[in-house]
């Protein structure tokens, strides 16, 4: 095991930072008070390589599979709000490529992001009122109607949503089946039926466009049907056979393979707002002793790094594993996107009680990190559904380790394996 950065690494890491130091902090506060899309960083980080299909190169180019959470980290270091606008059309490329065709991947993938300098958009579209977490819920429909699918419905809170040049949408097609109804559709803007509903006003990650998708009697070619018409009848097939159709265990283990970028996400965050107060704290003194000579601060300071280094080991062995075809079947990427946004969470509050009153006046930078850090205990799977998730693949985990042992037993003793082992 080597827990050292490659020479590759340390580059990539070190470009990543000199963005965000160079452009993307300069802008921060302007987009975050004016809740406003920074499409001048967009277009700079086009420049630097760092959105568009170079970045998606560069990024698959990492054996070591840590070019992506370097990235998602340091980017969010400049400010998470602007790092996620660079960054949201990717949740929409991901959709495609885990549902759609080669061919669709090719057509549509480039489409999220546009190509040469011209700057695109994409969103992904799965989230109703009461249809979150709770996603078989899905009341959006497509129906089929002759060479056309119709969808209707509105989806809230979508990232980019109103705003993007491709919506990647999730609608179910036969309700009674939950999940295993539902299916995956391109709708392009500018399609009729399609339009923007409320823009949302947050507390943080404010330079980035969170907005309804509404869909009303909105009619996309079938051929916009990520996957194509006979992999989606063979799979509502199977689910009204009452066959498995793994999708569910699919999904599954595609979440784990993208949860640690928003775990690396929120740590950019946290370190942000852990060097911001070193520095702040040398240049403090109370009764003309520094405070850094303090032991209460050091103790709080000591818990700060050594939880963001817990956070970040999580965060880089999932990367890795996502990267080399390990499967994480005990929940590794759910548990680095669980401690990486509880720890931005606990670190910026921590930090804003070492700082004092000072730490809620808008002048002061954790402010900002405060009100930014507590998404990533909700969107992309909430702290506690992160924390069901684990726990039942550990239970799964558990109960196949201790099956393996009783058969490795039984073999070598010959004895019958006794039931529930
Ligand atoms: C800024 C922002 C951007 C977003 N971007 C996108 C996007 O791009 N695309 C998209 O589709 N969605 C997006 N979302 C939506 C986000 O993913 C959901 O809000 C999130 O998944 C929670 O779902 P919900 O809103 O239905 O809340 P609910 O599921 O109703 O959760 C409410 C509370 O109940 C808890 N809870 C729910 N079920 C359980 C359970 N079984 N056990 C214990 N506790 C439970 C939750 O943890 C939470 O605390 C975004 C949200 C925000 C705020």
């Amino acid at each position: 095991m080597d827990f050292r950065l490659s020479d590759e690494q340390i580059e990539w890491q070190q470009y990543c930072r000199r963005f965000a130091r160079e452009v993307i902090r300069p802008a921060a506060a302007k987009h975050d008070r004016e809740q406003s899309t920074p499409w001048e960083v967009l277009r700079e980080a086009r420049r630097w390589k760092l959105h568009g299909m170079e970045y998606l190169e560069k990024v698959a180019s990492d054996p070591g599979g840590l070019f992506g959470v370097i990235y998602a980290e340091e980017l969010h270091w400049g400010c998470a709000g602007i790092a996620l606008a660079i960054s949201a059309s990717s949740l929409a490329a991901a959709g495609i490529a885990s549902s759609g065709t080669p061919e669709q991947i090719a057509q549509w993938v480039p489409e999220c992001y546009g190509v040469g300098d011209e700057i695109k958009l994409g969103a992904y579209a799965v989230t109703e009122a009461g249809a979150g977490s709770d996603v078989k819920s899905l009341r959006t429909t497509a129906r089929l109607d002759g060479d056309e699918w119709v969808l209707n419905g509105t989806k809230i809170f979508i990232s980019n949503g109103g705003i993007a040049d491709v919506n990647v949408v999730v609608a179910t097609v036969d309700p009674e089946l939950g999940h295993r109804g539902q299916a995956t559709f391109i709708v392009p803007k500018g399609t009729p039926g399609l339009s923007a509903g409320k823009k949302e006003d947050k507390l943080g990650i404010r330079a980035s466009h969170t907005g309804e998708v509404v869909l009303e009697d909105c009619r996309i070619p079938v051929e916009y049907l990520l996957g194509g018409m006979d992999k989606l009848n063979a799979k509502l097939e199977r689910a009204r056979s009452g066959q498995s159709t793994g999708r569910a265990s699919n999904a599954l283990a595609t979440f784990e393979i993208t949860r640690p970028f928003v775990g690396a996400s929120a740590l950019g965050i946290a370190q942000a707002a852990y060097e911001w107060t070193l520095e702040h704290l040398e240049q403090r003194e109370e009764d003309g002793e520094p405070l850094m000579e303090q032991q209460r601060i050091q103790q709080t300071l000591a818990d700060v790094a050594t939880e963001i280094e817990a956070a970040r080991l999580l965060v880089w062995r999932a990367a890795w594993m996502g990267r080399n075809g390990v499967p994480m079947t005990g929940g590794q990427g759910s548990m680095s996107k669980l401690k990486g946004g509880d720890v931005a969470m606990w670190v910026t509050t921590t930090l804003m009680d070492l700082v004092g009153p000072y730490a809620q006046s808008s002048e002061c930078p954790l402010e900002k990190w405060f009100r930014d850090a507590k998404i990533y205990q909700i969107f992309e799977g909430t702290a506690q559904v992160q924390r069901l998730v684990i726990s039942r693949m550990q239970r799964q985990e558990y109960a196949e380790r201790r099956k393996a042992v009783a058969e490795a037993a039984a073999k070598a003793t010959g004895e019958p394996v006794e039931a529930g082992a």
